[in-house]
């Protein structure tokens, strides 16, 4: 089935107006593909395959279009071919909470407290140079992220959303940098920005951005403990919600959106996917979009001018992760890339985060992030360019190793600017909830966290099945 003349010059104008679908719309399709659902959920990464999952438990039929071939999303995992080690280079970790833990109990997925002691040594070092920093050593942040909770607890909304107050306060729109220096975190400002890792230019970005991703979930955390699959393969979980969904026909894998029609008269929306058996006709009463909202990602959706308006503002940055093979970094040595000139000796970006240990002999981990999408061929070389400066700068003997995998997980985090945020942006954006038969969660509307990504779900699911 292809495209109609009209959908196609609608796409290549990129159409912001609504028009009403001919009645004869649907019998262009054959009965064998029009699917009929009540809830029709794009994209089966960490939100999606959460709702779709629920929303069955709920009596409501389901079918989710996802464009890779599994769900998961930014959860990811590799398994060593010598070893059959599973080795999670996405989501690694969750909060104890009765909703994680009956989430992954009811898949049969155990759980266990994870570890995240770096095992033997840490060094400190700039990638740039490939040197060690002298004299740098982290400090206690003890007395720090204290402060910095005594912070959080003021804005308690932050755990449920982006539900702000108006006026927003000013300390939630200073650059996080300002903020730490006024208030004295200094010594927490490392362990914050390890925890906030793929947020990008954490100092630069408003302190909504920090506290959102580092928030009182987060710290709790840090002190009782996470916790993570007990088999070391997250994706178990989404392999299992899979095989449930599947079973009932409520997937779409390999799938992309070509078109859609939110404004009918009959209280169904269209959604015109591409499928690996041929492009297929949804008819849902509601779409549930959980993929990050930029106009790139919804380029195919027909887009009214409020969604637009407010999309357009969302600024991308850039997340990657992999395993490097035979770096000639000794297996239990952890490099903690260490700016020797920046503020609070962050990171500089573009550039590594940390180089880990993976428990698996020859193999380390990769973390790299940029304040703004770089192509990932240029990250794997920006990656090996720093592993071969250790040896340069004479810091380890290390090769020049390859990739056991990469992985690009961008565009990552959506912001905008503090100006934005002070105006309003956040109550535009949760206005599009229930507009045009169409509800959305996320990360760009929460936060980058699983754990409180299914909190989220959960508390906006009522609304949907209303
Ligand atoms: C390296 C890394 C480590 C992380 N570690 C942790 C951690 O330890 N703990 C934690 O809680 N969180 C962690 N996070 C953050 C967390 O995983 C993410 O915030 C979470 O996955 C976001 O869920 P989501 O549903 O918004 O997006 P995703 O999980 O990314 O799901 C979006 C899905 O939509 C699909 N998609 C995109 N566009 C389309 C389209 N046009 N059509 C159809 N499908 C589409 C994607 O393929 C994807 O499957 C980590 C993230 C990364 C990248």
């Amino acid at each position: 089935m292809g495209l109609f003349p009209w959908q196609r010059v609608l796409a290549l104008i990129g159409a912001t107006f609504v028009i009403a679908l001919p009645d004869s719309y649907d019998s262009h399709w054959s009965a064998k593909d029009i699917i009929i659902r009540d809830v029709c959920v794009i994209g089966g990464g960490s939100s999606g395959t959460y709702a779709a999952i629920r929303l069955r438990d709920m009596n409501q039929s389901v079918v989710v279009v996802e464009r890779k071939d599994r769900l998961g999303g930014h959860t990811e995992t590799y398994t060593d071919p010598g070893t059959q080690a599973k080795l999670d280079i996405g989501v690694r970790i969750f909060h104890n909470t009765d909703l994680v833990k009956n989430y992954f109990a009811r898949f049969n997925v155990p759980l266990i407290t994870a570890d995240l002691q770096a095992p033997g040594e840490s060094k400190y070092v700039d990638l740039r140079t490939g040197a060690v920093v002298t004299n740098f050593s982290p400090g206690d942040p003890t007395a720090a992220l204290g402060a910095y909770a005594g912070e959080l607890a003021k804005y308690p909304y932050l755990d449920a959303g982006f539900d702000l107050p108006d006026p927003v306060p000013a300390d939630l729109l200073l650059p996080f940098s300002d903020f730490a220096t006024k208030h004295r975190l200094e010594a927490g400002v490392g362990l914050i920005f390890r925890f906030g890792e793929g947020i990008g230019d954490m100092l630069r970005l408003p302190t909504l951005y920090a506290m959102k991703l580092v928030g009182l979930r987060v710290l709790q955390s840090i002190q009782t403990g996470f916790l993570t699959t007990a088999r070391h393969d997250n994706s178990e979980l989404y392999e299992k919600a899979q095989a449930v969904l599947g079973a009932d026909n409520a997937l779409l894998l390999n799938s992309h959106i070509i078109s859609t029609q939110r404004d009918t008269n009959d209280g169904y929306v269209r959604v015109v996917v591409a499928t690996p058996s041929g492009q297929k006709l949804i008819k849902a009463k509601k779409i549930l979009l959980t993929i990050p909202t930029t106009l790139d990602s919804l380029d195919h959706f027909d887009l009214d001018g409020s969604e637009r308006s407010v999309f357009k503002q969302f600024n991308p940055n850039g997340f990657y992760t992999g395993i490097l093979r035979n770096t000639g970094i000794p297996d239990n040595t952890t490099i903690i890339n260490t700016g020797v000139d920046t503020p609070f000796n962050v990171p500089f970006l573009p550039g590594v985060y940390s180089i880990d240990p993976t428990g698996v002999p020859g193999l380390h981990g990769v973390i790299y992030g940029s304040p703004n999408l770089i192509p990932g061929e240029r990250v794997k070389d920006d990656i090996i360019a720093a592993i071969q400066r250790l040896r340069t700068a004479g810091t380890l003997p290390t090769t020049k190793p390859e990739f056991a995998v990469f992985s690009s997980h961008s565009p990552f985090m959506l912001t905008v600017p503090s100006n934005a945020i002070a105006g309003g942006f956040y109550r535009q954006l949760y206005a599009l909830q229930g507009h045009r038969h169409t509800f959305y969660t996320g990360a760009n509307f929460h936060t980058h966290d699983s754990s409180m990504l299914w909190q989220f779900t959960e508390a906006l699911l009522p609304r949907i099945v209303a």
